[in-house]
């Protein structure tokens, strides 16, 4: 470990440390051509109906495959965005979902945006020329947000929300309850939606007064009309609270995984039928 001995000091040199940052130099690189050979691609996880089932929206995720593995957007999301890669990442995901949305018609489409993308003053009028030239209805797309910037940089998120929002598009609030948004927030930046973390969902199996907190988070959003998105859920007792609760809409391993574009296109034909 490097370690800094105090006023003045030389740091001491770390050969660990250096490898360390050439692992992440390595990793960028890898990421920079992952974004330009089209090697990050989107799965798609339905949005259902709380009260009929019925699958009325996907979100977008992205997926970075390599020869060694997977790598979780966990880690290449926050590296993208230190990196300056994010805007490209988020734009080919833009992108990419779209095309495949274009074949679900009816579909709503949810997309994550992340917080270094919306505070780019360029971010509102990219998506809408990206929109006018492939023909896609800007109602059917929601962009994902977490709180994160809305502290940041609340001047610049609130211009880009509202220049999106003019032409149609809609706003989720992502992770609610994790962080420090506040129900004030909802309203200030006008979102359309909250998306329930999943912390608070799988916290409902604990013996804890987990539902009671849940409860009172949903009747404030319902309160301001907002409507509410449970994430993550896993089991029916958790998805039978969360209806209960007032979620109109459901989302989680046990309605359905991320999956590739071919498969949702299967299961919405098996809807359909
Ligand atoms: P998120 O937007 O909150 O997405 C939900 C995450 O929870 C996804 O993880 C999803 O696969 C996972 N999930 C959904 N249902 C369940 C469940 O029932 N149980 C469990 N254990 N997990 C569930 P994923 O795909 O690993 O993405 C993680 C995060 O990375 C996302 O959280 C989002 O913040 C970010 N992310 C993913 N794709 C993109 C992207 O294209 N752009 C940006 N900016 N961020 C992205
Ligand atoms: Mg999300
Ligand atoms: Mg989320
Ligand atoms: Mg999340």
């Amino acid at each position: 470990r490097a370690k800094e001995n105090g006023k003045g000091r030389a740091i001491e040199y770390d050969p660990e440390l250096d490898r360390e940052r050439q692992r992440i130099a390595e990793l960028e690189s890898l990421l920079k051509s992952a974004i330009s050979n089209g090697a990050i691609e989107a799965v798609f996880q339905p949005l259902v109906s709380a009260t009929t089932g019925v699958v009325t929206g996907l979100e977008a995720l992205a997926r970075w495959r390599t020869a060694t593995g997977n790598i979780s957007p966990e880690i290449f999301i926050p590296l993208a965005e230190r990196c300056g890669l994010i805007d490209a990442l988020g734009s080919h995901m833009l992108k990419t979902s779209i095309e495949h949305a274009r074949n679900w018609p009816g579909m709503a489409l949810s997309v994550n945006v992340s917080p270094v993308q919306l505070c780019n003053p360029e971010f509102a009028a990219d998506v809408i020329s990206l929109l006018q030239k492939r023909d896609f209805d800007p109602r059917r797309l929601t962009l994902e947000i977490t709180e994160g910037v809305l502290m940041t940089n609340p001047d610049q998120a609130r211009r880009s929300i509202d220049h999106l929002k003019k032409v149609g598009i809609k706003f989720a609030l992502d992770d609610f309850g994790c962080g420090y948004a506040s129900i004030g927030a909802l309203r200030q930046f006008g979102f359309d939606r909250m998306k329930i973390d999943r912390s608070l969902v799988s916290a409902l199996d604990q013996a804890t007064n987990g539902a009671d907190v849940l409860k009172a988070t949903i009747s404030l959003a319902t309160a301001l009309q907002i409507p509410v998105t449970a994430e993550g859920i896993e089991n029916i007792r958790q998805a039978a609270i969360l209806r209960e609760a007032g979620c109109d809409q459901l989302q989680g391993y046990l309605i359905g995984k991320p999956m590739s574009a071919d498969d949702i296109s299967s299961k919405l034909q098996e809807q359909a039928a």
